[in-house]
Parts: C-alpha cells; structure tokens; sequence
C-alpha cells in the first residue's frame, strides 16, 4: 500500500490511539485508516456518540499543518481522489476520506487534534454537511463578536451581547431592536 501523499512511499503497520490499526507513512507521518479497521475499533469505544456541540480555537494551538495537507490525495486501496472536509481548530486543516472505500487519511498531527476535539471516534460527522454549516456558523458568530469587542471596546461590546441576549429571549424582542435601528437611522 502506497502513501496517499506520495507513491514512492510503501505504508507500513502502525496504531493510533493505542489500538486502532492503521497504515503509517514513515516518511509523511500520516496514516490511512482502512473502513474495515475503523468501524470495528469505533464500536468498541466505549463513548456514546454524541455530536460535538462546540468548535474552541484553542484547540491545536500549537499545531501547524505539515504541507502535505494542502496536497491532493489518492487512495491507497482504491486509487480514487481523496475528498477532503476542514476542521476548524486554532489552524484549521483538512480531513480527507475516500469516496469509494470510506478510508480516512490524517497528515501528521491531525489525529491528535481530532482526539483532543473527541472526533476521532466519530470521523464521518466532519464530513457532513450539517457539521460543516454548524461550524461555519459558530465561526461566523465568533468572528462578529470579535469584531464587536474591537470596535466598541469590551465593557460596551458586553453590554451589547447582554442586550441582544434579553432581546432575543423577550416575545416583542423585535420591538427593541426596531427601536435601536431607528435611533441609528436619522438623516445626518
Ligand atoms: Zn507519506
Ligand atoms: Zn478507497
């Protein structure tokens, strides 16, 4: 079985996580993880699959993608291409799963994240498309806030989250946000 990454490279028998066998490269430090070692491995852990709730960007702080994660992939069993789907840690990077076989591929590190965001037992969610609005949102919400803090400084920006937060539970909400919009809205 050749590296995914590179097909000079033979993958050779390693584990992640302890017993989850896998095909490693010695040379990339990936590994490919065939469907047929994964499903019976997942059903033993003894998690309940619950779906991840949050994305956190302190996540693989430390981590930075090795290059050949922006490298297209062939699967080592099928020789298709390797779809690929981010993964929103400090540094986001990509996952990539065969379309055919249903084998997973990690370059060097990513395994260790996946397990740090409780994923790597339950590697199929990142590939749909639920998960995926579901973290572009959360970012994206991240992102304003951010943005809100460095505008109105923190002290402000807090008030306004408090604001939004009464507004958004409150049943005529819509009135006081009406309200601040028409505030806003005068002619200058
Ligand atoms: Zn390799
Ligand atoms: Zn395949």
């Amino acid at each position: 079985m050749q590296c995914p990454k590179d097909k000079n490279e033979t993958l050779v028998d390693g584990f992640l996580s302890g017993d989850l066998p896998v095909k490693h490269c010695v040379d990339c430090q990936g590994s490919w993880i065939s469907s047929t070692d994964y499903e019976p491995w997942r059903s033993q852990q003894r998690r309940q699959m619950i779906p991840p709730t949050y994305v956190t960007r302190e996540v693989g702080r430390d981590f930075i993608p090795p290059e050949t994660d922006m490298k297209a992939g062939l699967c080592p069993e099928c020789n298709r291409y390797l779809s690929r789907s981010k993964v929103m840690a400090k540094n986001p990077f990509y996952v990539e799963r065969c379309p055919s076989c249903g084998g997973f591929w990690c370059d060097r590190g990513e395994w260790e994240i996946l397990e740090e965001l409780e994923l790597h037992d339950s590697l199929e969610q990142i590939f749909s498309g639920e998960w995926q609005a579901r973290v572009r949102s959360i970012l994206q919400s991240e992102k304003e806030r951010d943005a809100t803090i460095d505008k109105l400084g923190p002290e402000v920006a807090e008030m306004v989250f408090q604001l939004a937060e009464v507004l958004e539970q409150h049943p005529n909400g819509d009135f006081g946000v009406a309200y601040l919009m028409r505030r806003f809205d005068k002619p200058q």
